[in-house]
């Protein structure tokens, strides 16, 4: 249920309803729209007679928000979540574009990406210290070596590290570690994981399952935001279809369909989502047309000796050459591109 208050509502008047909403039995989460305040009830609102707050002077209407998330959804925050991350910003006007290796292979591969990245005007540096991969024996990542890596490269670049986190066992040891953290396509309902990122405050990386609805994408979000972590940001990075020729089939319409039931950031990858290199500039180029907020692509120096996903990486110049293709529609569609 969300209650939208008067334009002239006072402090006082927000106070008394916040207590009779939580003397009801929910918690509140109060936003701010464009000319009001917001104040959202969260829990079992199915007994509370909406009346009771209609009659308030200071109330303008009282609606029952009918999705099954509510910290997520757009009713409850109407104006977009903006995040900042160690100067950089992922939503509002501003495009994030994550860059870097599928995995962290050793300093040399690391430091050679990162440093080309960077120069090309990359926002943040991604790259997999713990990978999920279909098969066992495929290479699983460096582990905490990886993750010291990024730092490395991290301090040379100043670029905030996006790297993902398989398991709530690996959580405190990676926060030094990490800037935001990614939840991969496979654990994106890993509650356990889900709850435990969300009792920290770090930015949450959120990545569309492989055969994941928008509304399970959106309730996964709220795992998190439950537990007290507004900082999500979902990604789309291609679903399963009965298509093969791609490695998925990217959904853009999800990014709009995301914008409109939610205030949250909503990026894409291009790469995961085609699994041909050859695809990721006009694939990140349409994402920006649509709206997102950012892009996230692979990049590696040596493709074809690549550890992880060498056939959707994109070589160091054909970035630089994406990075000059994006600027001029960026302004097109009033993004612009963070130094
Ligand atoms: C990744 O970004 O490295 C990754 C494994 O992606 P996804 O979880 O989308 O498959
Ligand atoms: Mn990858």
């Amino acid at each position: 249920m969300v209650i939208i208050m008067k334009k002239d509502a006072t402090k006082d008047d927000i106070n008394r309803i916040t207590k009779r909403v939580e003397s009801l039995g929910c918690t509140v989460h109060i936003s701010e729209g464009n000319s009001c305040y917001i104040i959202g009830a969260v829990g079992d609102t199915s007994a509370i007679d909406a009346g009771i707050f209609e009659l308030e002077d200071c109330v303008e209407k009282v609606m029952r928000v009918q999705s099954p998330y509510k910290r997520a959804s757009r009713m409850f925050n109407p104006l977009d979540t903006i995040i900042e991350v160690k100067g950089k910003t992922i939503g509002g006007n501003k495009l994030a574009v994550i860059a870097g290796p599928c995995s962290v292979e050793s300093e040399e591969q690391l430091l050679t990406i990162a440093k080309s990245v960077k120069e090309s005007g990359a926002t943040f540096l991604r790259g997999g210290a713990y990978k999920p991969r279909t098969s066992p024996y495929s290479f699983q990542g460096l582990k905490e070596e990886g993750l010291k890596l990024l730092k490395k490269a991290s301090a040379i670049t100043g670029l905030p590290v996006v790297t993902e986190i398989m398991a709530p066992s690996q959580i405190e040891s990676a926060l030094p570690y990490v800037d935001v953290i990614q939840i991969g396509a496979r654990n994106m309902q890993n509650f356990d994981l889900l709850k435990e990122v969300g009792k920290t405050d770090k930015p949450v990386l959120l990545k569309r399952g492989l055969s994941a609805t928008i509304e399970e994408l959106l309730m996964s979000a709220e795992y998190i935001m439950a537990e007290g972590n507004e900082k999500v940001i979902l990604c789309e990075r291609g679903i399963r279809t009965f298509e093969t020729y791609t490695r998925n089939t990217l959904d853009l319409s999800a990014v709009l369909a995301i914008k409109k039931l939610s205030h949250l950031p909503v990026i894409v990858d291009p790469s995961h989502a085609s699994g041909k290199w050859w695809m990721v500039e006009p694939l990140s180029k349409a994402a920006i047309a649509v709206g997102a907020d950012g892009i996230a692509v692979e990049v590696h120096h040596d493709p074809a000796n690549a550890l992880s996903d060498g056939e959707q990486s994109i070589k160091p110049e054909k970035f630089a050459a994406l990075m000059d293709s994006i600027k001029d529609l960026s302004k097109i569609v009033n993004k612009e591109i963070q130094v």
